[in-house]
């Protein structure tokens, strides 16, 4: 049998040109934009105003949805909720629901594990499965929104997978996350995190009129540390993600910000933190410090509430805005990647 086309994914000139090709009235294309996107329907049967005789015209081939729940596990105080996905080919797909306050941001995956390696992430663990389409990055979403029955407000693109590495899908994907007729939210509101592959970053700002926020793991300062932490810095060393930076700071209508996951004894170092300084100062890029989330495969150790302090603490005399993040959702695995790990997935 041939392989089924999902209707989730398509932005609007695709469901236009699917109503064309059906002669179908050109607004029946909105009017399903409008069933995916915002009302998250999962069968046609709750798409009230579409004919039954639309589906039926599609034939089997076309399928709504790409993505089954398989299971959501809460954290013990509540404020993140792991998702777990299964694809059309059988493989699992995390995303996390952290709700804080008003805010209920939902962690997006792109891809079923993760060329990059970081040697301290679950994902970079296990086998490389294959890149996420747009639809299956934003059923996620869909699906988080329909089960907790209230909108998400923000979204990362920050779980499983680089987000560049897996280009075209994440454009297509803001597109209908950020677009009047998709889920019309603010770009202000989405944040894509790159381990820092230098020329997608270029390429990723003029796509997105550098309005999306852009996010970049630093991890170290040091460029000997941050190879070893982030292999992907052997090919893009700290020198060439300054310059990118630097070069595309103009143009971006956002603060950028580093995300610096700070280990024990590994990064946390003054000399660390002081480079940190040199390289978010001129950006003005805000650093968010992660103490490390224990993952049990790993060596690494989360560093003291003491040390976490005076890591912070250097950046912050030295004028860099910078906030400590909790590392929420430890007891539910949801250091990225982990919890697919421990299904053998
Ligand atoms: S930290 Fe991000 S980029 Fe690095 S291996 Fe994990 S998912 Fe990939």
């Amino acid at each position: 049998m041939k392989e089924p086309t999902f209707l989730y994914g398509l932005d609007l000139e695709e469901l236009t040109r699917l109503a064309a090709e059906h002669q179908w009235p050109a607004y029946r294309a909105r009017q399903i934009a409008q069933w995916l996107y915002r009302k998250h329907i999962a069968s046609w049967d709750e798409a009230k105003n579409i004919p039954a005789e639309l589906p039926k015209a599609l034939g089997p081939q076309w399928v709504l949805r790409a993505l089954e729940f398989e299971e959501a596990s809460d954290s013990a105080q509540h404020e993140s909720v792991k998702f777990l996905f299964k694809t059309r080919d059988g493989m699992l797909l995390e995303s996390v629901l952290i709700a804080q306050r008003d805010r209920r941001t939902v962690c997006v995956s792109t891809q079923l594990g993760c060329k990059i390696g970081c040697i301290f992430c679950a994902s970079g663990k296990g086998k490389f499965g294959r890149n996420l389409t747009a639809g299956e990055i934003v059923e996620q979403v869909a699906w988080i929104e329909k089960k907790n029955g209230q909108p998400v407000t923000n979204i990362v693109f920050m779980g499983v997978g680089e987000p560049l590495d897996n280009f075209e899908a994440t454009m297509k994907a803001l597109k209908i996350l950020q677009a009047p007729w998709g889920f019309g939210l603010s770009s202000r509101r989405i944040t894509v995190s790159t381990s820092g592959i230098t020329p997608k970053i270029v390429e990723f700002v003029r796509r997105s009129e550098g309005r999306v926020r852009l996010s970049v793991s630093l991890h170290s300062s040091d460029d000997k540390r941050r190879t070893e932490l982030v292999p992907v810095n052997k090919k893009y060393p700290l020198a060439d993600l300054e310059r990118t930076l630097r070069q595309i700071h103009m143009t971006l209508k956002r603060d950028i910000t580093f995300e610096y996951t700070l280990i024990d004894g590994v990064n946390d170092s003054d000399e660390e933190a002081r480079g940190v300084v040199r390289l978010a100062r001129p950006l003005q890029a805000k650093v968010n410090v992660i103490p490390y989330n224990p993952i049990r495969e790993m060596k690494f150790r989360t560093p003291s509430p003491q040390t976490v302090e005076r890591f912070a603490g250097v950046l912050e005399k030295s004028g860099v805005r910078v906030t400590v993040r909790r590392t929420a959702g430890q007891d539910i695995n949801a250091a990225c990647g982990q919890l697919r790990l421990d299904r053998g997935k």
